[in-house]
């Protein structure tokens, strides 16, 4: 799944390519794409320029001259992918943008999935979402979990806590912060508050400075534990474990990220499981 930092790369791209031109022509190549985008609004997005390209927690919005709005999300696994003027569409092209010079930025999607829809000038999209994790502080923090009383790990998933946060980010966030994934979220001291707001916004950062994992930087910038179960932590060489929450993997090390003595926390393990 796309998380925030392949998102924002693909933002850029959208930006780079559609910022200040007209779209002359749009249409949709799966069913799905056409409910969602029907023929008479691909019409109203035809002679538009597109004047920025805004991101808002993993949504795309397209901004055209008469104010309306062209959203998108990906959702599972779509991207952008460039078609020159001669080429013909990419595999698994749903819903193409094309331009006066005859380019073709498409939107594709395997699975199909992806969204996108028109917003008419006035109506913008409604988003319930929580901060962006560059605008996080441990008194937003606090306050976005007060009250909740599930596990930190699953709390952070929820768009309207942290916007943007995805099974990715949240587990290098963690490791960051040395706070155990099955955590109470509402219980977190102000010190785990603000490691918890540093790790988000470092493992953010990081992300967006590989460009997200599918433009290659994975290699160069590993992650500290996603992925790794078994792999020695990068701290302190304990391997990485794997358990699940909420039906996702999380990983953490169980060493950095131990229990808090005298800590309570809800237990996410089977009680074939033991903590530790
Ligand atoms: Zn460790």
């Amino acid at each position: 799944m796309p998380e925030l930092p392949e998102v924002e790369a693909a933002a850029q791209t959208a930006r780079r390519i559609l910022a200040g031109r007209i779209v002359v022509a749009v249409s949709t190549h799966h069913p799905s794409q056409r409910r969602a985008l029907p023929a008479r609004d691909a019409r109203r997005i035809a002679g538009r320029t597109v004047v920025r390209v805004e991101r808002r927690a993993k949504h795309q919005h397209l901004v055209l001259d008469d104010g309306a709005i062209v959203a998108v999300h990906f959702r599972m696994n779509g991207d952008w992918e460039l078609a020159g003027a001669a080429s013909p569409l990419p595999p698994f092209a749903r819903v193409v943008f094309t331009l006066a010079d005859g380019r073709r930025l498409c939107l594709v999607d395997s699975r199909a999935l992806c969204h996108v829809a028109y917003h008419p000038p006035g109506h913008p999209p409604q988003l319930a979402l929580g901060p962006e994790p560059d605008a996080l502080s441990p008194e937003i923090l606090r306050h976005a979990l007060a009250r909740r009383t599930g596990a930190i790990k699953t709390t952070l998933l929820d768009q309207g806590v942290v916007a943007g946060l995805g099974n990715i980010y949240v587990a290098e966030a963690l490791w960051r912060a040395r706070l155990h994934p099955a955590l109470r979220a509402g219980r977190l001291t102000d010190a785990q508050l603000r490691a918890l707001t540093r790790g988000i916004r470092a493992a953010i950062a990081d992300g967006f400075a590989r460009q997200g994992r599918y433009r290659g930087g994975a290699e160069a910038r590993p992650f500290k534990v996603y992925d790794r179960e078994g792999l020695p932590c990068a701290r302190c060489r304990t391997p990485v474990r794997r358990i699940a929450q909420a039906g996702r993997s999380t990983y953490f090390c169980p060493h950095c990220q131990g229990a808090p003595t005298g800590a309570r926390y809800p237990s996410p393990f089977s009680s074939s499981t033991p903590l530790r």
